[in-house]
């Protein structure tokens, strides 16, 4: 099962693929996770990286597009894999879709999280305050609400990209935590 799941920051998309990673066995593949241990290691794309997620900005496509290619090719994602946080953006769609056409391979679903920006905003701010200090130096309020816009600019078009292509499923993200994990099975036929 190739899987990507949408939804803007705070929506649980992490917690939902590590579900179904351990029921299932897909492999989440999250492209904050992978750029966050590239800044970790100091290496180039981490150091191309750092200052622009720190921002709440997106890095440019070409980084984030080879670290995916890359990334699919390794033995673990026989059984498939979900994808948290990629494509966030029309052009990283186009070429994720090239790119599996290539390996003569295709989606077989995009599930979107939806959950109301009021939410997400208490969301945010519990998250913001919960980490002051923390791991990840973009949770902090103001980076936190510059995702949340670059999500709407940039990656809810998504949500009509692959409406058009017949592969989107919506699931509500505003219920609780197991609902959502419900849902998304029912959605999947799983
Ligand atoms: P969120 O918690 O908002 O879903 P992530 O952990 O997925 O955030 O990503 C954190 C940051 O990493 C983003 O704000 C962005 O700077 C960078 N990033 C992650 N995925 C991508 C991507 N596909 N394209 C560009 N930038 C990305």
């Amino acid at each position: 099962m190739k899987l990507i799941l949408l939804g803007p920051p705070g929506a649980g998309k992490g917690t939902q693929a590590k579900r179904l990673e351990d029921k299932y066995g897909f492999v989440q593949l999250s492209t904050g996770d992978m750029l966050r241990a590239a800044v970790a290691a100091g290496t180039e794309t981490g150091k191309k990286a750092e200052a622009i997620m720190a921002r709440g900005e997106l890095v440019p496509n070409e980084v984030v597009v080879g670290i995916i290619a890359e990334r699919i090719e390794q033995p673990d994602v026989a059984k498939g894999y979900i994808l948290d946080g990629f494509p966030r953006n029309v052009a990283q769609a186009e070429a994720l879709d090239e790119m599996l056409k290539g390996k003569g391979t295709a989606l077989d679903a995009v599930v979107e999280l939806v959950v109301d920006d009021g939410i997400l905003l208490k969301r945010i701010e519990t998250r913001a305050a919960e980490t002051v200090g923390g791991a990840r130096a973009d949770d902090n309020a103001e980076a936190l609400k510059k995702r949340l816009a670059v999500y709407h600019e940039q990656t809810a078009p998504l949500s009509a990209y692959y409406k058009g292509k017949g592969r989107l499923k919506a699931v509500d993200g505003m219920k609780e935590m197991d609902e959502v994990t419900r849902q998304i099975e029912a959605a999947l036929g799983l």
